[in-house]
This record gives C-alpha cells, structure tokens and sequence, in this order.
C-alpha cells in the first residue's frame, strides 16, 4: 500500500510542476508582455492546458486513487486528505472534455483583453460578450460535475466545503454590524487625509517596501517583486512572482498591497513541497490564502507597534512629504475609513462591503434574477444601498475587477471569509504569543510567522476551511472576531464629538 500511496504523491508533484508553468505565463502577461502578443499566449494557454489536462486525467491514477480508496480506514490522516483531494481533482480532470478545457482558456485570454479595453475606455458593451461568455462557461463546467447548484460548485472550487448556504447567514449578520462601525467612524468631524500624502519618490518607496518585505520573512532568493497595474501573487512556493504598483501620491497603497502580497507568498513558501501538488502540499483555499495577506497587510500593518518601528525609517526615507505629518497624522491617514468606489483601494472596515455587494450579484447571476446586459444598473444601485456610493462611471463599478473577466465566479467570498479569518487567527495566536505587540514593535516578526508556519502552512489542506477554522482558531467561522478587531482599532481612533 505505501507504494500505491508513494507513487500517487510522486505524481501528484511531478503534476504541479507541470502545471506551474501556465502560472509563470500568466505572470509575463500581466508583467512584461507586449500588447499585441496575447493572440500567441492564448494559442500557449490552450496547448499548454491541453498537455495538462492529458497528463492529469491518465487513468492509472484513478487506479491508484480506488485502491487507496479501497484501502481507507488503514490510512492515517493525512493520508486520507491527500486521497481525498487526488479523488476530488482526479474527477474534475476527468470529467470535463480536453477540447472544453482548451475552449475556455483561449476564451479567458480574449476576455481579458476586452476586459483591459472596456474598462480604459469605460465602454461596458465591448465587454459585455465575454462576461456572458464566461458565465455560460462556467455554468457548464458545473454541469459536467453534475453540480446541483452552479454557484455552489465555484464557491467551493475556490474554498473546499464551502457554499452561499454557509456564506449567507454569515454576512447577514456582519452587514448592520460593518455598517455601525463605518457610520460611528464617519460620525468623527475630524477626519484624516491620507490623500495629503503626495511626492513620494517611486525609487524610495520600492527600497522601502522591500526592506518592510524581508524584515517580514520574504524569501528573495525564492521569489521577486515587479510592477503591474492591479497587484496579485502568482507563481509557484519555490519561486514567488509578487506584484506591486507605486504612485507618488498614494505611498501606503503600494506598501499595504506589497505586504499583502508578501502574506501570501509566505503562506506559499511555507507550504510542504515534499507534497506538493497534493492536500498535504496545498494551501486550504482561498480564504484561508486570503487570512494570511489580511493579517499582515492589516493586522500587523496598521498597528500602532508597527508603526512605532517604521515611522522613524519611513520619515527618513520620506523626509519632505512628512514634514508636515504628526505622528498620529500619520497614523490616522494610514488607518483611514472613507466610502469609496474600488475595492481594491478601499480600507479594512469598507472593504467587506465591497465582497457583500459582489457576493449578492454573483448569485442573481447565476440564478438568471440578473441579466448580465442589465449589470451596470444593478452594480450602481447595489453600490449605492450596500457601501453608500454610487459609481460615476463602469470603470469604478462593475468594470473594475477582472475576476469575472477570467470566469472567477464564487471567488470574491473568500476575500471576506479570509478577514474574518484572519481576525480569528489573531485572536488565537496572541493567547499563545501574549508577547507579540512587544516584538512588532521592535521589527522581530518571527515569533509570528512562525506560528504560521507551524499551524498554518505546513498543515497544508489537511482539513477543508470551516474544520480548519474550529481546529486552528478555535471557533466557527463567524463575524464575531472581526467585529472585535475593527471595534478595537477603530473605536479608540474615532470618536463622534
Ligand atoms: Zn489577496
């Protein structure tokens, strides 16, 4: 039997490394690649994802797969999971057609490219086929995984066990909640201005961010960072491609984005790559990737100790723009709550609000109750009713992420599920570090990250997201913790005179 469990292991890897290549390509297209080449990558895509595909779906690992399956209750654990997840991939593989598979990534790699154009020129209609496009897409994979409801089925590819079900209550109970404390915040006739932040030289804010990055445990000699215009993570946990984008006049994006990204990273460079392509070797889904940027970008990056460390380096990086900057100045712009358009630039507290509206149309999407024709509208008055602000335009609305361009239905969740987790997480790792605060303060992030790396990332997807809450947290994933930590920090920073 250890040689049948062995030899899917062996695979498994041989597996994702065959498949992180796609991940490097999609890395240069959104990096380096010049714009009249996405023909060529889409024609790449497909081939590459084609190769994939073959090699993932040979039937003698579904052989391996039933005799380990036939051999259950005399696998350990772990074990279990990685058969568990062989059997769940195995059968998303096999089930869906080579020439399905190849379809829907040429069509993601068009879609795309409209996406970029639509939302430059703020022209929905270009774009408007592709969305439909990808939505028909995605219905029919879940129809050939025979799911019985198809945006359960994308719930839960992106976070294992996961459906709108669980979801729903969830963020019933957080909507008032988010909405008491954004409205106590505003209330404050004293607000900070972080947009009074301007003339921060690019060069200094890269080497700045950089030196944030290592302190916080970043592996250069894995991985690197660039510039692109929406920052993401790709690549693989031996090589991590971090992105970054700098603008003068608004520093703390491009810090907050790269620490965030750095969380990511490091969940990945601390994942198993003994079993990589596997459970063991896999990080839990999205939101628990999502937990791990949050806590750092948020958590540990718009704390007091933080800062405490950080705001003589960042004043001497940034001597003129600051000179005009009190300390609390400072860290009042850098913990600023406003209602804003673009998720991505919206603070920790609105940014929930963000996930709920996105969360609301996805499922009318599904469920046909919204045309996708009919999505601006509906994008604006759900702005309106959910965050209180009403985009000008599609390019600050529905055009804005290109999640649905690339047919990432049932992913926006997870972002919120991920801070609620993370807020979770926190709670549970100060009763184990009770010195923690003390040792931000003074830049010494071990402590933390390893923590991490020892409930967290090598843990790999031994248990699915909401076990993973009750098991590394303690507690059900709910609202509680997060309402806390948004309470905590922000109650004392704002006060309504
Ligand atoms: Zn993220």
């Amino acid at each position: 039997m250890e040689t049948t469990y062995e030899k899917l292991v062996q695979e498994c890897k041989r597996l994702d490394r065959l498949g992180s290549i796609g991940g490097f390509l999609a890395w240069d297209e959104r990096v380096f690649m010049p714009p009249q080449s996405g023909d060529l990558r889409g024609e790449q895509n497909a081939a590459l994802a084609e190769l994939v595909h073959r090699e993932t779906v040979r039937p003698e690992i579904g052989k391996w797969i039933d005799e380990l399956e036939g051999q259950w209750e005399a696998l350990s654990r772990p074990q279990q999971a990685v058969v568990r997840d062989a059997r769940r991939d195995y059968d998303k593989r096999t089930r869906l057609p080579a020439a399905f598979v190849a379809r829907k990534t040429k069509a993601r790699t068009a879609s795309y490219q409209a996406w970029v154009r639509a939302r430059r020129e703020d022209d929905f209609p270009v774009f408007l086929p592709y969305l439909e496009e990808q939505l028909e897409l995605a219905k029919e994979e879940a129809g050939y995984l025979d799911a019985s409801d198809p945006y359960d089925y994308w719930v839960d590819d992106f976070d294992p066990g996961m459906n709108a079900g669980i979801i729903e209550p969830i963020f019933r109970e957080l909507q008032p909640r988010l909405k008491e404390i954004v409205e106590t915040i505003l209330a404050d006739p004293d607000q900070p201005d972080k947009t009074a932040l301007r003339g921060f030289d690019v060069g200094a804010q890269e080497r700045f961010l950089k030196e944030v990055v290592r302190d916080l445990g970043f592996d250069f000699e894995r991985g690197r960072i660039d510039s692109t215009v929406h920052p993401f993570c790709g690549g693989h946990g031996r090589d991590i491609r971090m992105t970054t984008r700098y603008d003068p006049d608004n520093p703390l994006d491009s810090l907050s984005s790269a620490m965030h990204e750095a969380g990511h990273a490091m969940y990945e460079q601390g994942l198993p790559d003994a079993f990589a392509g596997t459970a063991l070797g896999s990080a839990v889904g999205m939101a628990v990737h999502e937990s791990q940027s949050r806590l750092w970008e948020n958590q540990v990056g718009r704390s007091r100790e933080f800062w405490s460390y950080y705001e003589p380096k960042y004043r001497a990086a940034f001597p003129e723009p600051l000179r005009s900057f009190s300390s609390e100045e400072l860290f009042r712009a850098i913990n600023q709550v406003a209602l804003t358009p673009i998720r991505v630039d919206a603070d920790e507290v609105t940014y929930n609000l963000h996930i709920l509206l996105r969360f609301e149309l996805e499922k009318a999407l599904f469920d046909g109750s919204l045309k996708p024709a009919e999505l601006p509208e509906a994008w604006n008055a759900a702005s309106a009713r959910i965050i209180g602000y009403t985009p000008k335009n599609n390019a600050e609305g529905c055009l804005q992420d290109l999640h649905w361009c690339e047919g990432l239905f049932g992913y926006f969740p997870s972002y919120c599920l991920g801070n609620l987790l993370a807020a979770q997480l926190w709670y549970r790792i100060l009763e184990d570090l009770p010195g923690l605060p003390e040792q931000i303060a003074a830049a010494d992030f071990q402590p933390l990250l390893q923590w991490l790396r020892t409930h967290v990332h090598q843990r790999g997807r031994l248990t699915y997201t909401n076990d993973f809450a009750r098991e590394v947290t303690g507690a059900e994933l709910s609202p509680a913790a997060l309402v806390r930590y948004l309470r905590e920090r922000y109650l004392s920073l704002y006060s309504p005179s």
